[in-house]
């Protein structure tokens, strides 16, 4: 088949490999340039946007801020209402849906001005976390409210735009769930990822390392059934979870969703027989979903760093991935996953690697 993907990005780059590897053929739109592009960046291709959507078969994506124009243009080539996934850039539809769908996420609220945001941190009774409605990503674009702070002060700077504020969530951990639904309804999982956040950006995450309880994985992969079956999502999608208290009576809230591959599913292109961007590939070309099999995985991110060690691309039980984009502190420029065999040895590789991998500011 011939698949264009909206977005040129890494994530676009390593759903190309996957698509090519599985025999089909793909073309990149980079939204920033607005130019159709090869798999290799490098190289010019002069097509046009309406050609490339003429020339696929489906259209798919690595972010979901699709271009109005390539809605209108392209509707019929996508496998679901592009338009509700672009509505998801937006927090207070994504809450909405949440809310819709009747899965548990933090108490929210929306808010259009400072004033109405400086009600709300005023009556508040525990600490809030605000958000920018739109373009926020990796911890930027939100604020943090305590109560001894001034509610006044924090809405005049977080109020500028229009929003969301939900409450501080004191969870025990954060974990996601990345997963495919394919066109007949049927869903595939891979288990709960452990993820470690520093300064909003993800830091590493745990594949196939944790053992949770059986019922936080029935609850999470319930919640996914329910938010890809409101969309009629076809393809892989991700959840990001609060975990609240311990054990088989914790809660999971949904924090929010990535209707796309995900950075928390990274590990699988080394700790799974068939990786998130494979399982993508397989959903949208309406090949059956996989029997998973899967091997503890650490992913480490690259973030800021100007190069991966040599120690690294040397060792035998790593993978190293750099995104040939140039190093700036708090920018993902790649990813270190490594085969490990349980958690103490994991935080032993993190021990070692995380500050020499990661520039956050
Ligand atoms: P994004 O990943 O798009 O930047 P998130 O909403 O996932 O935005 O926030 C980034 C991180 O900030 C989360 O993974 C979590 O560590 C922290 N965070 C966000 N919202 C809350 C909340 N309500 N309570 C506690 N921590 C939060
Ligand atoms: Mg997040």
């Amino acid at each position: 088949m011939k698949i264009l993907f909206i977005g040129d990005g890494q994530l676009g780059q390593m759903l190309g490999g996957s698509a090519i590897s599985h025999g089909h053929e793909c073309l990149l739109y980079s939204t920033r340039s607005e130019k159709v592009k090869p798999l290799s960046a490098q190289i010019e291709l002069s097509r046009t946007l309406a050609e490339a959507i003429d020339w696929a078969d489906v259209v798919s994506w690595e972010h979901e801020d699709i271009p109005a124009d390539v809605i209108a243009a392209a509707n019929d080539k996508f496998l679901m209402d592009p338009a509700r996934i672009k509505a998801l850039t937006d927090r207070r539809t994504e809450k909405k849906l949440f809310d819709d769908c009747r899965v548990a996420t933090s108490p929210w609220r929306s808010f259009n001005t400072a004033d109405e945001l400086e009600k709300y941190l005023a009556d508040a009774d525990q600490p809030q976390v605000i958000k920018a409605a739109r373009g926020g990503y990796d911890g930027k674009g939100q604020w943090r409210f305590k109560l001894t702070d001034n509610p006044a002060s924090v809405a005049q700077e977080a109020g500028q735009q229009p929003g969301i504020v939900e409450a501080m969530i004191p969870f025990s951990k954060e974990v996601s769930l990345v997963g495919a639904r394919a066109k007949d309804g049927s869903l595939c999982c891979f288990p709960l990822i452990t993820n470690v956040h520093d300064r909003g950006i993800l830091s590493y995450s745990l594949g196939a390392i944790d053992v949770v309880p059986a019922s936080w994985q029935s609850r999470a992969e319930e919640a996914f059934r329910s938010i890809t079956n409101a969309l009629n999502y076809v393809g892989v999608l991700a959840i990001e979870f609060f975990v609240v208290g311990e054990g088989d009576e914790a809660e999971l809230l949904v924090n929010e969703i990535a209707p796309r591959v995900h950075n928390s599913g990274h590990w699988t292109m080394t700790g799974a027989n068939c990786s998130q961007f494979d399982l993508h590939i397989r959903a949208l070309t309406g090949m059956p979903l996989p029997q998973l099999r899967v091997e503890p995985t650490l992913m480490i991110n690259v973030i800021g760093a100007e190069r991966i060690p040599a120690g690294l691309w040397h060792h035998a039980d790593t993978q190293c991935h750099w995104y040939n984009k140039d190093p700036r502190p708090g920018r993902k420029v790649g990813h270190v996953n490594i085969r490990t065999a349980n958690r103490d040895t994991a935080l032993h590789w993190v021990g070692l690697w995380a500050e020499k991998l990661q520039v956050l500011s």
